[in-house]
């Protein structure tokens, strides 16, 4: 499998350079040169597998250079501390809606699917490269103590996680700091996510620093995160009884990987009805499905803070196909992105988006209340991103089955569960001390200087 670039104007590549590298170099974000295909025999072929097994099947012909056997080991190491022992259960909630629960990894959000297979994948590669690498990455949340947790203890890496000082909830900043690994460095800097994100594009941008400690990335444009999360929606759909039936997924967004995921899946053969596209106030997405019109808004802050987005970065790959796979045209729409603040599709274009894709719009107040209906009705207390895709779900009811991605587990956001169930969720058994635990994290001022040097001192080599 080779990874060609959206921009069109970068080498290609193969697996394990699309792993190490993330972004292309002429800015672009990898896609695969085809979609592998399942046939309906491959799916049913998946029934009653194992998910690690289902994985590697799914997982194999994008992963060039990787034996069967070899990923087999690796998904399954990947999956064994997950607490659900499916890995991905269904919950059905009512007669044709069903919860996929993303949320049983060690951070509780579904970032931990893609993110343990990911450190994997990069302790393998670089063992077999025998080179060394420093992961420096921003969060405001979710992300950073994924990565910590798939990292941690790896040889071969380093990693810093740079967060806004006193602006992410103290769950999020416990289950980072709290993991005292040699290898794993917990920067609060003073200042805000921008911020941080700014110091980073400074670290990747100085490129005699970013040569001296061999800098790479593990944020949500990673490939080999995408294609990690196709698995379950794929092991989703068979379980519904896919292929001989079509299925909606109800997908939370922020930078469009999730849902992109679900889009690979109907790529490679899986029948999909329909993929909804569920947002909060922060809407880029939502309005561009209404109209084709792709246009940057400032960023609001709500209780699902993983989706308070604004560029959503992944969003370039299915821009990508609509073009026709012409990177012209991708150079041409983030050009206008970043001059005059967003572009329009054609109508073309815009129609055949919505084949596939419909999209749906919640704002807080509904979030609220989708929590507390869910909670009465059911007893069964969902995260407000799960609550913004559930919420999409119930109102726009495509025909057929349909799935909402649960994303994160209730005790992740506890204070706006409380608001609107009038419960706190407690944490799971194996995080119950979390509020216990030793902290460990530097403080540094939002100087890119400072970030060098704390690095450099760091970073075992
Ligand atoms: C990251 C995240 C999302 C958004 O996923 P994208 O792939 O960025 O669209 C939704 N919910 C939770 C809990 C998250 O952590």
């Amino acid at each position: 499998m080779q990874y060609i670039s959206t921009r069109d104007q970068a080498p290609e590549v193969s697996f394990p350079d699309v792993l190490l590298t993330g972004l292309a170099r002429d800015g672009g974000l990898y896609v695969p040169g085809f979609w592998p295909q399942l046939s309906h025999d491959d799916l049913r072929g998946l029934a009653g597998l194992s998910y690690p097994e289902a994985a590697t099947r799914i997982l194999l012909p994008f992963m060039d250079g990787i034996e069967a056997d070899e990923l087999l080991a690796m998904t399954r190491a990947a999956y064994a501390d997950f607490a659900d022992p499916a890995i991905a259960p269904l919950r059905q909630l009512s007669e044709g809606h069903w919860l996929l629960e993303l949320f049983h990894g060690p951070t509780l959000a579904f970032k931990d699917v893609a993110m343990q297979l990911l450190g994997r994948l990069f302790d393998r590669e670089l063992a077999r490269r025998q080179q060394r690498i420093t992961i420096v990455g921003a969060t405001s949340g979710d992300t950073g103590s994924a990565a910590i947790e798939a990292c941690r203890d790896r040889d071969a890496i380093d990693i810093f996680i740079l967060h806004p000082q006193g602006r992410v909830s103290e769950v999020q900043r416990r289950q980072m700091t709290t993991v005292l690994s040699d290898n794993v460095h917990n920067i609060a800097v003073q200042g805000t996510f921008d911020d941080c994100q700014a110091l980073l594009k400074g670290a990747f941008n100085d490129l005699a620093f970013r040569d001296e400690v061999t800098l790479s990335a593990v944020n949500s444009i990673n490939w080999a995160r995408v294609v990690a999360q196709v698995v379950y929606f794929i092991t989703a759909a068979v379980a519904l009884g896919a292929p001989d039936r079509a299925i909606s997924f109800a997908v939370p967004t922020g930078n469009f990987g999730d849902v992109f995921a679900g889009y690979g899946a109907a790529q490679m053969g899986l029948p999909v009805e329909k993929l909804i596209v569920a947002t909060n106030r922060n809407d880029i997405l939502h309005r561009f499905f209404q109209t084709g019109a792709y246009r940057c808004e400032d960023v609001v802050a709500t209780q699902s803070p993983s989706m308070d987005i604004q560029v959503a970065s992944n969003f370039e790959r299915l821009l990508f196909d609509l073009a026709g796979r012409d990177g012209a045209v991708v150079r041409q729409q983030m050009a206008a992105v970043t001059e005059q603040g967003g572009f329009q599709v054609s109508p073309a274009a815009l129609r055949q988006a919505r084949e596939l894709f419909i999209s749906c719009r919640v704002d807080e107040a509904a979030t609220t209340a989708t929590m507390a209906e869910v909670f009465r009705e059911l007893g069964v207390t969902i995260d407000p991103h799960t609550a913004v895709g559930l919420r999409a779900a119930r109102e726009l009811m495509p025909d057929g089955p349909v799935v909402t991605l649960s994303t994160a587990h209730p005790a992740k956001f506890p204070d706006a569960v409380e608001k609107a169930c009038g419960q706190r969720p407690p944490l799971p058994d194996h995080m119950a001390d979390l509020y216990e635990r030793e902290e460990r994290c530097a403080v540094l001022p939002s100087n890119l200087a400072a970030l060098q040097d704390h690095i450099r001192r760091l970073r075992r080599s």
